[in-house]
């Protein structure tokens, strides 16, 4: 459904993407895991043709692009990261206008708002102003609202950023009943939890250049599965074992404030790039 071959992307000096090659199947939750600045948005502006490539190529769906450029911007729904909702308007308003953009015949517009409120539970907000949303809900109508024309790619920028960890858990619930729908996701995150909750493979950005690629198992597997955190000389430092007895051995041992705990998909990135993700 997705497929980017040496994506480079220079914003004149600033070289942001290195050379991107990357495969996304049909039905796939696919993320894009990298700390700020990695280039995880220039990703998907360049997909979603609101930033021109330096060079490179890239096909939704089957459709150049650049080349047919049309064609591919109907493969998908972008949700970006800032919420760009019309304040001013009402819930039921937000999606309407999205479906006169993509020229969706008026019945099928008020059906499809009444299916995807009820999909995203905000049936009862549908006169609301959306300054009167709270942040989740702004959240869940933005996805509702890339959905309208029922695309078969659907783009998420960092799509719970600044929400609290219950209404978090209720966007991911719903990202999960969108894929079981057969909609190809891409998602960009910092969130480690989010990745390894959510997605089938996990790509981890940094400076422009993908590190590792894979399912979130096997990139943690190199690591083992237990890990024991020690705070010394100012710094957490993480020491990897494949069983708990083992970890555990190790902790009596030496004596030491050692924290025993699951090995995660941090803990993958921190070994390839010694950096932290978010
Ligand atoms: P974040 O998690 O903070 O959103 P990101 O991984 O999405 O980060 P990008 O926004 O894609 O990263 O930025 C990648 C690099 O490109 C950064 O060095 C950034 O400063 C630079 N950059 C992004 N947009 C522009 C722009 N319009 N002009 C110049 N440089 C830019």
């Amino acid at each position: 459904m997705i497929e980017i071959v040496q994506l480079v992307k220079n914003y004149k000096s600033t070289p942001a993407l290195r050379g991107i090659d990357l495969t996304v199947t049909r039905g796939e939750l696919f993320a894009y895991l990298g700390p700020n600045g990695a280039g995880k948005t220039t990703t998907i502006r360049i997909l979603t043709g609101l930033a021109r490539l330096t060079a490179g190529r890239a096909m939704l769906n089957g459709h150049d692009i650049i080349t047919d450029s049309l064609a591919a911007k109907k493969q998908f729904g972008l949700v970006p990261q800032h919420i760009n909702l019309d304040h001013e308007l009402t819930v039921s308003e937000n999606l309407r206008i999205h479906g006169w953009l993509h020229h969706l015949p008026g019945r099928n517009i008020r059906s499809r708002i009444d299916q995807l409120l009820d999909y995203i539970g905000l049936s009862d907000q549908r006169q609301t102003l959306v300054k009167h949303l709270s942040g989740g809900m702004k959240r869940r109508l933005m996805i509702a609202r890339a959905l309208m024309h029922e695309p078969q790619i659907l783009f998420l920028d960092e799509p719970s950023v600044g929400l609290d960890a219950n209404i978090r858990r209720r966007v991911w619930a719903l990202i999960k009943k969108i894929q079981q729908q057969g909609v190809t996701i891409f998602l960009t995150t910092h969130y480690i939890e989010e990745a390894e909750f959510l997605a089938d493979r996990v790509a981890f950005i940094d400076h422009g250049q993908i590190v590792a690629l894979d399912t979130p198992q096997n990139l943690m597997a190199g690591l083992g599965s237990w890990a024991l955190d020690q705070f010394a000389a100012e710094q957490m430092q993480s020491l990897y074992f494949h069983s708990q007895p083992e970890a555990k051995q190790y902790a009596a041992d030496y004596h030491n404030g050692f924290t025993l705990r699951r090995v995660n998909l941090e803990d993958a990135f921190l070994a390839l790039t010694g950096k932290k993700v978010a």
